[in-house]
């Protein structure tokens, strides 16, 4: 065979075998991509303005779940994305029996083989208090990531676009299993246990009091750091065995309080009142006694700070063991309201309940 005939006929080869091995490669790709399913609940990233300079002025959770993954196709190379919309409302209308349902849906889903991670798409008003609820109740390693915006799809330098591509991202990456629920906001990875709202407008408004546990960078997670505190697997907390949430409600502490508020929620069915107390949980003197009469009828007294940070120390200026109240440790108020929640569907022991606040 003449040279110039091999050559041609390796050339024959390079020509229909390349493209063959580009489309097998191309398959293995996509069945290594994971399976990602998005669930939608509302909130801003599901909102709309009337024009694209609305940034604050608009209405929250009218954009259903296939236009935003839609307005977003980038996912779809990173994951297998299906959606789903659970709900549709502004995070603020976010109750107890949503939070169940939701943490209901996600453990369903995990079960399954098919499903490898789940991102979430909430409110950012309450997105704290759902993602600390689902950490405490999933029992699964695989990734739960949330997410939320700041400013509306319709807006000017929108914000949920990004986010969503980024949790999508997290969600399909290895290094996020086993690390509780994650709450992905303005390139930031935070642990649903420590992350916080706040501030009411910019876009850099959730914060964690130790930092974020990594960065989204271009597609990719990088983690520096992983929680510590019991969560999702290592969990006692059942939602199988829990129908409704015992009722626990959080009243504020400022100069000149009063006992209303305490005594309202007592009357309204409460089994445990958090005080947001100034400072390190303080209680004026006059509200000792009043706050043992509540205790008297069987309603725990949680002690915690209005600060935003900060550890509540048991028997500082008050006498947590005579008293028989607990303390949060660093849980803000709205956190450790979740966390008493859960906790009375366990015990009514005040040792117990504190025993619980140091460990999750
Ligand atoms: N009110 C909205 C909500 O929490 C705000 C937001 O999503 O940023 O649903």
């Amino acid at each position: 065979m003449s040279i110039s005939l091999i050559s041609l006929l390796r050339r024959l080869a390079c020509g229909l075998l390349l493209p063959l091995a580009f489309s097998v490669s191309a398959l293995a790709q996509e069945a290594r991509k994971p399976n990602v399913v998005l669930i939608a609940t509302g909130g801003t990233i599901a909102g709309a303005g009337a024009s694209s300079a609305n940034i604050g002025v608009y209405q929250a959770a009218v954009v259903a779940v296939d236009k935003i993954m839609a307005a977003v196709p980038e996912i779809q190379a990173v994951a297998n994305v299906k959606g789903e919309q659970i709900f549709q409302v502004g995070s603020h209308n976010v109750t107890n029996d949503r939070v169940l349902q939701l943490a209901r849906r996600v453990t369903e889903l995990l079960k399954s083989d098919e499903v490898d991670g789940i991102v979430i798409t909430h409110g950012t008003d309450t997105l704290e208090e759902t993602s600390y609820f689902l950490n405490l109740t999933v029992k699964s390693t695989k990734p739960v990531v949330m997410l939320g915006s700041m400013r509306p799809g319709t807006a000017l330098s929108a914000d949920g676009p990004l986010n969503l591509y980024n949790a999508v991202a997290v969600a399909a990456s290895k290094e996020a299993a086993g690390k509780g629920t994650l709450v992905v906001m303005n390139d930031e990875i935070h642990s649903a246990r420590d992350v916080t709202k706040t501030n009411a407008t910019r876009v850099d408004t959730f914060k964690s009091p130790y930092g974020p546990l990594g960065l989204v960078i271009e597609g990719q997670a990088r983690f520096y750091r992983a929680p510590i505190r019991l969560h999702t697997v290592q969990s006692e907390f059942d939602i199988d065995k829990i129908q409704t949430l015992p009722q626990v409600d959080i009243a504020y502490g400022y100069q000149s309080m009063n006992r209303a508020a305490y005594d309202a929620l007592v009357a309204s069915g409460a089994k445990g009142i958090i005080h947001a107390g100034v400072g390190g949980g303080s209680v004026p003197e006059y509200m000792v006694g009043p706050l043992n009469e509540i205790r008297g009828k069987g309603v725990f007294v949680v002690r915690a700070t209005r600060t935003g940070s900060g550890v509540v120390i048991r028997n500082n200026s008050v006498k947590d063991d005579a008293n028989d109240w607990l303390v949060v440790d660093d849980q803000n108020p709205q956190k450790a309201r979740i966390l008493m929640a859960l906790a009375l569907t366990k015990t009514r022991d005040t040792r117990e309940l504190q025993k619980i606040f140091w460990k999750y």
